[in-house]
């Protein structure tokens, strides 16, 4: 294209390295400030018809950029190595916030935390999970947290040591977007598992393709022969709602019922729910 288009090239490039230099630094204020959040989404337990958990998500509001997305702010948090900060945060803030809440009468079983691949890989995560559980004198049942099958194909010894240890806590471990990742189910035998998500591309189409609902009635069956509970989410209407407890799943996580709050709105969400 000669030397305009490769300039023009050039100042594209470099536009996407300044607008990550822009999120890496409202990361940054993020993390030593108090613009980090988080937001609950209620999971609901279709069978005993009652609140069964909260999904806590990142949420960055940023003074100067705005709200930036976790689909933005997670990727970039992994890659430099803040990610282990942010969720650390994130759970101390979620404990926190459960405690509080459960002081308060409301009926909140448990919390589910999402961590990233990159913390179980550091050293010291049990401890600092041990610690902010003790602080908030929270058992260990209160805790699920949220890791994604990545993880599992390494097949680490210290991964699977700390999973272990991280179980005989009572916290659960949920593997997230399940089904979107690998194709070896061989980890579900080796790793104490305790929760397969079912990713929302399959519940999507659910109503309207049978190879999606094919696939979750598959899973529903695989997890009950290894005792694990089944999460949909992504539910966003009846329709989805009605297939997906028709074929057995425990829990429904989706803006069919609630959308991610901030925790006063889910404060009048669970209240007019009766959760309290
Ligand atoms: P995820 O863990 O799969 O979280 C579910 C995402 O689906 C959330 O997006 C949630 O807002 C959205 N969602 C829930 N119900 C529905 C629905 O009915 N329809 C649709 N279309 N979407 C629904 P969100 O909050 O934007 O988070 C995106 C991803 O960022 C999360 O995916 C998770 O992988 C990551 N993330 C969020 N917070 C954290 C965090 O604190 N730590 C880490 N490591 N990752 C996080
Ligand atoms: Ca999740
Ligand atoms: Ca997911
Ligand atoms: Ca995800």
């Amino acid at each position: 294209q000669g030397l305009g288009g490769l300039s023009f090239y050039r100042s594209t490039m470099n536009q996407a390295a300044i607008r990550r230099h822009h999120h890496l630094e409202a990361l940054r204020r993020a993390l030593n400030g108090q613009s980090l959040k988080v937001h609950y989404q209620p999971q609901i337990d279709f069978g005993g018809k009652r609140l069964a958990g909260l999904e806590v998500l990142a949420r960055c509001q940023d003074p100067e950029l705005g709200f930036i997305p976790p689909d933005v702010f997670i990727p970039l948090a992994e890659e430099s190595g803040l990610i282990g900060q942010l969720d650390q945060l994130v759970m101390e803030q979620a404990l926190a916030q459960l405690a509080l809440w459960r002081n308060q009468g409301f009926a909140i079983p448990l919390v589910a935390v999402n961590l990233s691949a990159v913390d179980f890989r550091q050293p010291g995560l049990l401890e600092r999970i041990k610690k902010s559980l003790a602080a908030h004198r929270l058992d260990g049942c209160s805790l699920t947290l949220e890791i994604t099958e990545s993880l599992l194909i390494e097949s680490n010894e210290d991964i699977l040591a700390t999973m272990t240890a991280l179980r005989q806590l009572g916290i659960g471990l949920s593997i997230d977007d399940f089904g979107t990742g690998y194709s070896s189910l061989s980890y579900l035998k080796r790793f104490p598992v305790t929760e397969l998500k079912m990713d929302r591309s399959f519940i999507r189409d659910i109503d309207t393709d049978p190879n999606d609902k094919n696939l979750t009635a598959a899973v529903i069956q695989l997890a009950g022969s290894f005792q694990l509970k089944v999460v949909a989410e992504g539910v966003e209407n009846q329709a989805q709602c009605d297939i997906v407890t028709g074929l057995g799943c425990d829990l429904i996580q989706g803006y069919h019922f609630a959308r991610p709050m901030a925790a006063a709105d889910l404060e009048s969400w669970m209240t007019g729910q009766g959760a309290a």
